[in-house]
């Protein structure tokens, strides 16, 4: 299957773009990160770091043991949304090896750097919400997430039992997933690049790496048992709070769910007027979860400026905004994350009706 083809680029993008470079020639900032950002991504480490070892070496009892097993999966996110985004997209640092390293985080937490910057990078970023090519709709026969997937009777009760399909994101992604990546050589629609003798290399020593920090040294620690139930809980918070996140993203019911004319191939838009239909921005004056979620709140900045460190997509986003309002373009946006939880739920309860 051939990947569909956007209109030329409109007068919009090229006003934006313009825009945007503007900014920050005038405040003469590089659109990486900055010091705010290496310490948050040192803040995050350690404490992973920290709680990791206190959970395997000094096991504490039970009732914390299940809350540290909970806080590691949220720093696994965390360190997935604010290091290892930012890193495999080249906006954490100016610096070539330092993207590298924020982007190998991923790999110490089970999945794989490589074939993410192909699911992501390559096929989510160019084909938001286009079944077939964008790996992030496909939840397999399990949820229905788009108008153009096929329905089955069980969907009707998919805006009941989703949060159980993400919480095993996790698992199903690093055991899973991954290796189905590696066999096939593709995400979805889209070729993976060519793997290296380096890659290969890495992908099964990263995967081993895993397999002893998370599964044989902790059992060989604490137990087959406590390590079973910390580990389960640690995979699903992981898995629950990912999948939320990027679900509020794009997968609502103001957003947009385009496919490619039959007969041309193209989709209906240009690049960035297909990203602002088919990503919304939710709860952006919430400093907290911005600082968390690695600005992923603000997917619309994301979206049409992924090379951009998220640090500066509050500043950006007033410019996006007033530019798409000149336009007459859409700029999706819930101001509370429990809007955008009911946005989400009512698209799962309406795609699962019909
Ligand atoms: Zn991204």
């Amino acid at each position: 299957m051939r990947p569909p083809r956007f209109q030329a680029a409109s007068s919009f993008h090229e006003d934006l773009k313009g825009r945007i470079k503007n900014y920050f020639l005038e405040k003469n900032l590089k659109t990486t990160g900055n010091f705010s950002l290496y310490f948050k991504a040192i803040v995050m480490v350690l404490a992973f770091i920290g709680i990791y070892v206190h959970l395997v070496f000094f096991t504490p009892i039970w009732p914390f043991a299940i809350l540290e097993s909970i806080i590691l999966g949220a720093l696994t996110a965390g360190i997935g949304f604010n290091v290892m985004h930012d890193g495999a997209h080249g906006s954490f640092s100016r610096k070539g090896w330092v993207n590298e390293l924020a982007g190998i985080s991923i790999n110490f937490l089970g999945a794989n750097v490589h074939m993410w910057k192909t699911k992501h990078n390559v096929a989510h970023h160019s084909f938001t919400n286009v079944d077939d090519h964008d790996d992030d709709l496909n939840a397999g026969a399990f949820l229905r997430l788009g108008p153009n997937q096929k329905r089955y009777k069980v969907h009707r009760f998919q805006h009941r039992y989703f949060i159980f399909i993400y919480a095993i994101l996790y698992f199903y992604w690093v055991f899973f997933t991954d290796y189905k990546k590696y066999v096939t050589k593709k995400v979805a629609e889209t070729p993976i690049k060519k793997m290296d003798l380096k890659e290969h290399v890495s992908f099964w020593g990263f995967k081993a790496v895993h397999l002893f920090l998370f599964i044989i040294l902790p059992i060989y620690m604490v137990g087959f048992i406590p390590w079973l139930v910390g580990f389960l809980i640690f995979g699903l918070a992981t898995g629950v709070i990912m999948s939320v996140v990027f679900q509020l993203a794009h997968v609502l019911e103001e957003t947009s769910f385009p496919t490619p004319d039959k007969a041309t191939n193209k989709l209906e838009d240009d690049w960035a007027i297909h990203q602002l239909k088919t990503t919304a921005n939710f709860a952006t004056k919430n400093k907290v979860l911005s600082w968390l979620i690695g600005g992923l709140n603000f997917q619309i900045e994301h979206h049409l400026f992924p090379n951009i460190s998220h640090i500066h997509y509050p500043a950006i986003s007033k410019i996006i905004k007033d530019t798409c309002r000149e336009y007459g373009i859409p700029y999706i946006e819930h101001p509370k994350m429990r809007l955008a939880i009911a946005s989400h739920v009512n698209h799962l309860r309406h795609l699962g009706r019909g």
